[in-house]
């Protein structure tokens, strides 16, 4: 059996297995993982993201300004903040900029500049990219690195809410979506590296780095 991911635990087990894939459970995060050789490789993960999409760019768009506007109810002065996965138009960017937030962007393959990864930000937001992850420790461990303590984390991922139904869920069906979620493994993250969860619902889940030290614990 595979260890998870996430927490590093030594006892996922067999969760499903379908026509294409099987995926395994953790007992410690309540992670769920497609199995790693069945995932698709690199290359073809390049293939499917390497180009922009006007469609998933609005989403984006409208998600980031739904997060500043939240901000800017419970913090005061300009922000700065990184897009982790995806890429918005230059324009949008701007539009930020003029309203006293400054955006940095990083993608693999469409913004592959990792300088913008030394930086510290007041708030990282990440669309629809937790559930790509391959090995989400690694990535979790880089976006802690680059929130200042205090700094707001903002995640859209599908939440898997009840587990009875995975069998059926769409969300399972994408080959690229290796990586599932459950409120519970927010928590889990949360409480082992130095976050509050503010917030836990479909598509959304907002935590902030504790303030006092931004040390994080090992899982
Ligand atoms: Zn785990």
């Amino acid at each position: 059996m595979p260890i998870c991911p996430l927490c590093q635990d030594s006892r996922p087990s067999r969760f499903l297995t379908d026509k294409k894939r099987s995926y395994f459970r953790c007992p410690r995060c309540q992670l769920v993982f497609a199995d790693l050789h069945s995932q698709l490789p690199p290359q073809a993960q390049q293939q499917r993201f390497n180009k922009l999409n006007p469609a998933r760019q609005k989403q984006l768009s409208l998600f980031i300004n739904v997060l500043i506007e939240q901000l800017a109810g419970i913090t005061s002065g300009p922000l700065e903040g990184l897009n982790f996965g995806g890429l918005l138009p230059d324009s949008v960017v701007t539009l930020l900029q003029q309203q006293g937030y400054s955006l940095s962007q990083y993608d693999p393959f469409l913004a592959p500049d990792h300088t913008v990864l030394r930086h510290s930000y007041d708030f990282v937001c990440s669309y629809r990219v937790f559930e790509h992850f391959n090995y989400p420790l690694r990535e979790w461990a880089l976006l802690c690195r680059t929130l200042k303590p205090g700094g707001f984390l903002a995640i859209s991922t599908r939440l898997l809410t009840d587990p009875q139904q995975f069998a059926k869920w769409h969300y399972k069906n994408n080959p690229a979506h290796v990586s599932f979620y459950c409120q519970e493994t927010f928590e889990y993250l949360a409480a082992h590296h130095g976050f509050t969860l503010l917030f836990a619902a479909n598509d959304l889940i907002l935590m902030q780095k504790a303030a006092e030290s931004d040390i994080t614990r090992t899982p």
